[in-house]
């Protein structure tokens, strides 16, 4: 077997003695004899139908795609069609494709080829007509060179070939080349099926996708319920609040005629004492049952927030004309001032704060959300019921701001210096002892007194580094100069309340006491009776006791600040063994001009002294104030009269000149 593609080709072969029998001939004797062969008789007849594009009628002169190698194309197309309409291909897959593609117009291919090709799905755009346009037979040639005998006995045996064989040779033929383009001729060959295998796989993915979005979505849902709610109660914090609240208050304004929006804060009145009283996941629920009815019985209150730790609600607040803040504090108080807590109905009362807002406070949302915060702890701090954010709080906000700005640093650069204050004996006027007071000197505010500062630390905590701070400085100063062989005097720390409460104070402490080598009582701890205000209890007071004793065990002696300005400052002696009882100045203040206040201060003093604590008062700035507690039976004092806070290399060349 020798493959050709060309009848050029296959003539070659023949002649030069490579091939002996050409299969597929064209039959025609006379071509035949001018080519050196002899043919058989016909074993098939080759029918030649025409193909074009499907649904496009032929133009009058069609350009035709011809097979350059057919006889057929030379006995019939080149006979039918002017050559310039002609163009030609080596193969009949060419023709139909030029076809296909619009360079020619019809095509005349071998009816079974076209079939073939057809079937195979590549010329889906192609259709084949049923017309046989011109018929030839196809025998065997078989070159002069071969012995005559051989084409009479190929014909005997072409006159015995069935001619279901002769198709059933067609048939596989074609199913061969069928197999080898799949998805196309299965297109093709099974439209119909085709087209449900492939809407069910796209049905499939559809649902697919479907599934996968919904499963994202209630992913990113459940994300976000746990991002912008607060899970105890279900309402929504105070994140989901900044992010909702400068589209709500858009709205809000456009529905709102002549009304006015504010930002309101709520909290619980009595936090402190109904959190002792009760758990606070069940203030904290019902809290959020009073926010839910709120919501529904004022129209007015809009959309609202918790805070993470569950006891402030932040609302948008959209009063209508000629309702004031008061009337809507009023209101809520009205409504919800019994709250059942568990079984119990309790009385509640609030603190609210009214941010009103404007153009340009809008701008700036979760700085919004902070003034609002620092208003409702104004109105905490003045015990008021409701407070409408004004000019004051507004300076205090940023004053507050910029301390936390600047704190960090000031830390790092020692920017806080201790100022020391002596305290004397009344009667001998001897210096018995000074009290250590930060003063901090910041290069961008200036010298600032604790009075500017130290609240707001407390607040945000970082009251407790500073004293640790004040105390290393204290120490140090104490040890350097009982090195160089000074005399010293006891010099007291104030200590935060929040100490109380932080964790291994006590070991700290013990440590410190530890790490300076400095004689029991030199270092005296301030502690404000306040700090002691939550140890009622027998078994807190125990603590409290615990705590004094320790300290005293480590070395510091332990000062009550500020006693006569808290609540339970009696009681409080008799569980608390400390030193010195520091009177506050307010009560001597008062004793100057009533004689009920007089007649307290006389029983404090007398108490002190009996409890055998050392009694001192602070903040004398007169030598009338001064007799006043000489008389009263006041042994020691610090005050003006005597001599200001001061900074360190003045209290040295004071201690020199008051030591020697
Ligand atoms: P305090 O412990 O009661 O300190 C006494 C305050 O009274 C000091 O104010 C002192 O300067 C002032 N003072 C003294 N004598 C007189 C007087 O004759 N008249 C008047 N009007 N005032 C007098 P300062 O230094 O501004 O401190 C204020 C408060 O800040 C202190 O009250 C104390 O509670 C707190 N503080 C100061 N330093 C620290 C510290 O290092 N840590 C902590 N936690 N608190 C501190
Ligand atoms: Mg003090
Ligand atoms: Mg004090």
């Amino acid at each position: 077997m020798r493959e050709t593609t060309t009848n050029r080709e296959l003539f070659e072969k023949l002649d030069n003695g490579e091939a002996d029998v050409l299969v597929d001939m064209y039959f025609d004797f006379d071509w035949a004899n001018q080519h050196g062969m002899r043919i058989t008789n016909p074993y098939l007849s080759s029918n030649y139908v025409l193909v074009h594009r499907r649904g496009q009628a032929l133009p009058r002169a069609p350009r035709v795609a011809a097979s350059r190698s057919r006889d057929f194309t030379r006995q019939f197309v080149e006979q039918t069609y002017p050559a310039d309409q002609i163009s030609y291909f080596d193969t009949d897959a060419q023709c139909l494709a030029a076809v296909n593609d619009g360079r020619a117009d019809l095509a005349f291919v071998k009816s079974v080829n076209a079939n073939a090709l057809l079937y195979q799905g590549l010329f889906y755009r192609l259709i084949a007509e049923n017309n046989i346009v011109f018929t030839h037979g196809t025998c065997l040639g078989v070159s002069d060179r071969l012995d005559p005998i051989f084409v009479r006995i190929l014909n005997k045996e072409i006159a015995h070939l069935p001619p279901e064989f002769v198709q059933s040779c067609i048939n596989e033929e074609t199913a061969a080349v069928n197999d080898n383009s799949p998805i196309a001729a299965l297109l093709y060959r099974y439209p119909q099926e085709s087209f449900l295998l492939l809407s069910f796989v796209f049905l499939l993915l559809l649902a697919g996708l479907i599934f996968f979005l919904y499963v994202r979505r209630s992913h990113l849902a459940a994300i976000s319920r746990l991002a912008y709610t607060e899970t105890a109660t279900g309402l929504y914090n105070e994140r989901w609040l900044e992010l909702h609240l400068p589209h709500a208050i858009r709205e809000e304004q456009e529905a709102l005629k002549g009304g006015r929006l504010y930002l309101t804060a709520i909290c619980v009145r009595q936090l402190t004492f109904l959190r002792a009283t009760y758990a606070l996941r069940l203030l904290a629920k019902s809290f959020a049952d009073i926010s839910r009815r709120a919501h529904e019985t004022f129209p007015w209150f809009k959309i609202y927030a918790m805070s993470s730790d569950r006891t402030r609600l932040t609302v948008l607040c959209a009063l209508p004309p000629g309702m004031t803040p008061k009337e809507a504090a009023a209101a809520i108080t009205e409504d919800f001032d019994a709250v059942p807590l568990g079984d119990i109905v309790t009385r509640v009362r609030y603190h609210m704060s009214f941010l009103p807002i404007t153009r340009e406070r809008m701008t700036d949302i979760s700085r919004l959300m902070g003034e609002s915060v620092a208003s409702l702890t104004y109105a905490k701090e003045q015990d008021l019921p409701y407070v409408i954010f004004n000019q004051d709080m507004h300076e205090r906000f940023l004053w507050h701001q910029r301390l936390e700005e600047l704190a960090e640093r000031a830390f790092a650069q020692q920017e806080f210096a201790v100022w020391y204050q002596p305290k004397y004996d009344l009667k001998t006027k001897e210096l018995v002892g000074a009290e250590a007071l930060v003063r901090w000197q910041s290069p961008e505010l200036g010298l600032l007194t604790p009075g500017r500062f130290i609240d707001y630390f407390e607040h945000i905590g970082i009251a407790v580094r500073l004293d640790y701070y004040m105390l290393g400085h204290v120490a140090r100063f104490l040890e350097d100069r009982l090195r160089r062989g000074l005399p010293v005097v006891p010099i007291s720390v104030n200590q935060s309340a929040l100490h109380l409460s932080e964790g291994g104070y006590l070991q700290k402490m013990k440590e410190a006491a530890a790490a300076y080598h400095l004689p029991h009582g030199l270092i005296d701890l301030e502690l404000t009776e306040t700090a002691f205000i939550d140890f009622k209890a027998k078994e807190a007071r125990a603590n409290a006791r615990q705590i004094i004793d320790e300290l005293t065990a480590s070395g510091y002696a332990t000062s009550m600040d500020d006693f006569c300005t808290g609540y339970s400052s009696i009681a409080m002696l008799q569980s608390l063994p400390m030193d010195t009882m520091k009177i506050d100045r307010s009560i001597l203040l008062a004793a100057e001009t009533d004689r009920r206040a007089a007649a307290i201060l006389e029983s404090v003093i007398k108490l002190g002294n009996s409890l055998g604590m050392k009694v001192l008062t602070e903040g004398i700035e007169t030598p009338e104030q001064e007799s006043l507690l000489i008389r009263l039976g006041c042994t020691y004092g610090q005050g003006f009269l005597y001599a200001k806070p001061m900074p360190q290399e003045d209290f040295e060349r004071f201690l020199a000149s008051h030591l020697s």
